[in-house]
C-alpha cells in the first residue's frame, strides 16, 4: 500500500528575514553580471549574484537576443578583441554546435543557441559555488558615508538582506545605484525595445536566400495592415530545425511595471503580425511555419549613471583612447529612436573604440561598480557599446576592480593594476575558430542587432 503523506501546521515567524554576506554582490545575470560574477570568483572572491528573473541570463537568456556582437574588429579578416570567461563561454558554445558566426555590419557576430547560453551560465555558476538568489528583486539600498552597506531584496518566499564589501550594478536600468539615492540620466526621448522571435517550420534554403530588402519591401507595403510598426530589422536562419531569428518589431520600454508588460504584448502582436504577413507574402518559405519563442521585452536603454567621466558620441567616432581604458569594441552606433527604422553607423577596417574605467564607477558611490548598459555614455555613444562582447569586458573590468579595491575606494583605483588584470581585453587580438570561416571570399554579409 502507498505511504500517503501527511499534513501538519506552520505558521509565520516575526522576522522572517535572511542575512547573507559575500565579499561581492552582483546585482544582474545578463552578459554583464555574469561576466563579473565568474571572474571574480576566479579573482578569489566569494561571489553572490542577484537577478530579478527566475532564471540566470538576462536578455540574452530570457529576450531571445540571440547573437553576440561587439566582440570582433571590423574588416575582412576580423579579430576577437573580448577574452576571459568570454573565452571559456565560447568554447563550450563550439565544442557543442551551439553557436556559428555570420558577417553583418563590417564584421563578425555570433549567433548562439539561447538554452546552451542559459545552461552554461547556470553550471557556470553552480559549479563555482557562486549562490544565485534569483527571481529576487533588488527594493533598497543602506548607504552609509557614500558606501552601500546592504541591500533589501525581496522574493516570493519572504526577504533577504545581503551585506557585502563591493557591489556590481549589472541591472541594465542602474537599480541598485538610483536606490542608492544617485542622480541618474536618461535620454530626452524614446529609444524603442524589440520583441525578438524565433519562428520553427520556416524553409530555411528559401528564407535565407531572400535578400533582406525583400523582407522590408513588404513591410513597408502591408505592415500597417498587420500591425506592424517597424519595416527594418533582420531575419535569418540559426542552427537546426527550420527555425529564424526575428529583430522586427519595435516597443516602448517605460519603466513601470504595467506599462512594460502592456508593451510586450503589442510587441508580441508584433510578432503575430509578422508571421501572418511572411505567411500570406512568401509562403514557399512560412508557409508551414510557427511561432517558436517570444522573447520577453528586449530594453536597449533606459537609465544611465553619472559616472566619473562619460563616454562621448565623438569619442566614439573618433577612437580615441582614454588613460584608463577597460575594453573596445567597434560595434557600429546602432540608434532606434525611429518607430519604422533604425539609424546606423558603421566604422571602417581599423576602427576601435574604447571604454574607460570612470564610465563606470556612480559618483557618490565609493563601494559600488556599475556594468553593461547603464554605464554612464551619451546615448548615442551607449548605442554601440552596450552590446554584448563589451558587456563581458566590463564584467571583467568590474571583478578585476573588486578584487583590488580592500576597503577603498573605486575612485581610487591602481588603474595600471587594473589594466594589467584585464590586459588582453585592451590589446590582445586573436584568431578563434570563427573568424578562421570568414574572409572576404566567402563572407555572408547579413543584418545585425
Ligand atoms: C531587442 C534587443 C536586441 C539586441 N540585439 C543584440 C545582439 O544581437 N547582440 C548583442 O551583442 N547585443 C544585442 N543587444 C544589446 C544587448 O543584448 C544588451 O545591451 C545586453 O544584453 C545588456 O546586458 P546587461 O548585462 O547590461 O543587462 P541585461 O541583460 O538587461 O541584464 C540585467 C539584469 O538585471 C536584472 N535586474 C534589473 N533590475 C533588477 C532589480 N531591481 N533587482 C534584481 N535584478 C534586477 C534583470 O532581471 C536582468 O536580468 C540587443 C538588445 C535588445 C534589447
Amino acid at each position: 500500500m502507498t505511504d500517503h503523506p501527511g499534513s501538519r501546521t506552520i505558521r509565520r515567524q516575526p522576522d522572517q528575514t535572511r542575512a547573507l554576506s559575500a565579499d561581492l554582490c552582483v546585482v544582474g545575470s545578463g552578459a554583464a553580471g555574469l561576466s563579473a560574477a565568474l571572474e571574480a570568483h576566479e579573482l578569489g572572491l566569494d561571489v553572490l549574484i542577484v537577478d530579478a528573473s527566475p532564471q540566470l541570463g538576462g536578455q540574452a537568456v530570457g529576450s531571445a537576443i540571440g547573437t553576440i556582437c561587439g566582440l570582433y574588429s571590423n574588416g575582412e579578416s576580423p579579430h576577437r578583441v573580448t577574452h576571459g570567461v568570454m573565452d571559456r563561454m565560447l568554447e563550450t558554445l563550439s565544442r557543442n554546435g551551439d553557436a556559428a558566426a555570420r558577417r553583418a555590419r563590417n564584421t563578425l557576430i555570433l549567433d548562439y543557441s539561447i538554452n546552451a547560453w542559459m545552461r552554461w551560465a547556470e553550471d557556470a555558476v553552480a559549479s563555482r559555488g557562486i549562490r544565485p538568489l534569483t527571481g529576487a528583486v533588488l527594493r533598497a539600498a543602506a548607504v552609509d558615508s557614500g558606501r552601500v552597506r546592504s541591500l533589501e531584496i525581496a522574493t516570493r518566499w519572504g526577504d533577504y538582506r545581503v551585506e557585502a564589501n563591493t557591489f556590481v550594478d549589472a541591472s541594465g536600468d542602474a537599480a541598485l545605484t538610483w536606490l542608492a539615492g544617485q542622480p541618474l540620466t536618461e535620454a530626452d526621448r524614446s529609444i524603442y525595445g524589440t520583441i525578438m522571435a524565433v519562428f520553427e517550420d520556416v524553409d530555411t534554403d528559401i528564407c535565407g536566400a531572400y535578400p533582406r530588402e525583400k523582407y522590408h519591401e513588404a513591410m513597408r507595403r502591408r505592415g500597417a495592415d498587420f500591425g506592424l510598426v517597424r519595416h527594418d530589422g533582420f531575419i535569418f536562419p540559426v542552427a537546426r530545425g527550420g527555425r529564424v531569428l526575428l529583430n522586427m518589431t519595435h516597443i516602448e520600454t517605460p519603466q513601470e511595471a504595467i506599462g512594460l508588460a502592456l508593451a510586450g504584448i503589442e510587441g508580441r502582436q508584433q510578432i503575430d503580425g509578422l508571421l501572418n504577413l511572411f505567411r500570406d507574402e512568401f509562403p514557399e518559405a512560412f508557409g508551414q511555419a510557427r511561432v517558436a519563442i517570444y522573447g520577453q521585452p528586449g530594453i536597449r536603454q533606459t537609465r544611465t549613471i553619472q559616472g566619473r567621466s562619460r563616454i562621448t558620441v565623438d569619442q566614439v567616432r573618433t577612437g580615441s583612447v582614454p588613460d584608463d581604458v577597460i575594453g573596445r569594441c567597434s560595434w557600429p552606433i546602432e540608434l532606434h529612436t525611429e518607430l519604422a527604422d533604425t539609424h546606423w553607423e558603421v566604422f571602417d577596417a581599423d576602427h576601435m573604440h574604447h571604454i574607460p574605467f570612470g564610465a563606470m564607477v556612480p559618483k557618490g558611490l565609493d563601494n559600488v561598480v556599475v556594468a553593461g548598459r547603464c554605464i554612464d555614455a551619451e546615448p548615442a555613444a551607449l548605442a554601440s557599446v552596450r552590446v554584448m562582447g563589451p558587456c563581458f569586458a566590463m564584467g571583467r573590468a568590474a571583478a578585476t576592480a573588486a578584487s583590488l579595491v580592500g576597503s577603498g575606494s573605486f575612485h581610487q583605483i591602481d588603474v595600471q593594476a587594473l589594466q594589467n588584470g584585464v590586459g588582453d581585453n585592451i590589446s590582445r587580438n586573436t584568431r578563434d575558430p570563427w573568424t578562421a570561416e570568414f574572409t572576404a571570399e566567402t563572407g555572408r554579409e547579413a543584418d545585425g542587432a
